[in-house]
């Protein structure tokens, strides 16, 4: 951080749903990576969520079940795929649905100013899929407490800087 001026966090109501339309996995077939897409509203009668998984790297196409608590598990776990972008740190599993999902945590990680967070009512989406004791309606207010702390920051950002190097290598290979 240079000068005088302090990184303002200002992106304090995304939830962790938001992030959701296209999560990045490993492929159960091929063990590249993979995604994992959601549909809202698939069934006329209801308001189901269904997700499937895309491999551009063997073809794979598969439905996914809806899974509620894959993300608490180790490894992480999303719609019964292991998330791709994973890894230790500080003992833990640090994980991140996407790019989008990455870089929204880095610039929570990295903000000297952070807003408190508003008490909004819930979107009803998230209690579909998130369990909201263990999930919070927004993102930042169920980041771990050891990621957020100010001696895990160098840690956090490490792990950050090495899954976005290994999200970058996946774009690379797929883009050919
Ligand atoms: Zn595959």
């Amino acid at each position: 951080m240079k000068g005088n001026q302090p990184a303002r966090f200002e992106g304090q109501d995304h939830t962790l749903w938001s992030f959701t339309d296209h999560v990045l996995v490993e492929c159960s077939n091929c063990g590249q990576s993979a995604s994992v897409y959601r549909s809202d509203g698939a069934h006329p009668a209801g308001e189901v969520t269904e997700y499937r998984l895309e491999c551009t790297h063997c073809g794979a196409l598969k439905a996914a079940s809806y899974a509620q608590d894959m993300l608490t598990s180790d490894p992480a776990m999303w719609q019964g795929f292991r998330l791709w972008l994973q890894t230790r740190c500080k003992g833990r599993v640090f994980w991140a649905l996407n790019a989008q999902h990455l870089d929204y945590i880095r610039s929570y990680i990295v903000a000297d100013l952070r807003p408190r967070e508003k008490k909004t009512a819930p979107d009803p989406k998230v209690r579909q899929v998130l369990k909201p004791q263990s999930h919070g309606y927004h993102l930042t207010s169920r980041l771990p407490r050891w990621m957020v702390l100010k001696t895990s920051r160098q840690h956090v950002l490490r792990a950050i800087a090495l899954l976005r190097v290994r999200h970058d290598k996946t774009k690379l290979r797929t883009s050919k």
